[in-house]
């Protein structure tokens, strides 16, 4: 995924930010998991921290999270007619919660 000069201003003005937790929603039912808890470490500072405390940006298209240290785009998910497309290219991992015994 190409970071457009579009996603650059964003960076810059981070006044648009949600909490992660409104993004945690979308990423819950791309993954299957509760996302909230999902620790994300960001390819570009390496700050390590959960799903729900990063920057979260709705405006589309999808859902956008972005490091709350360096605004690295370090997860989009996007809903479609096609499918589900999911951009973990900006972290370097995320570490799902273990599957609850049920
Ligand atoms: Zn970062």
């Amino acid at each position: 995924m190409t970071i457009s000069d579009d996603d650059t201003a964003v960076v810059l003005d981070q006044s648009e930010a949600l909490d992660g937790s409104a993004a945690a929603g979308a990423f819950s039912a791309a993954l299957g998991v509760d996302a909230a808890t999902i620790e994300i470490v960001c390819a570009g500072c390496g700050y390590q921290a959960p799903l729900a405390e990063e920057r979260a940006y709705l405006e589309g298209p999808g859902t956008t999270l972005r490091c709350r240290r360096c605004a690295t785009v370090i997860g989009r998910v996007a809903t479609t007619p096609a499918g589900t497309w999911l951009s973990l290219s900006g972290s370097r991992s995320w570490r799902l919660p273990p599957s609850a015994a049920t």
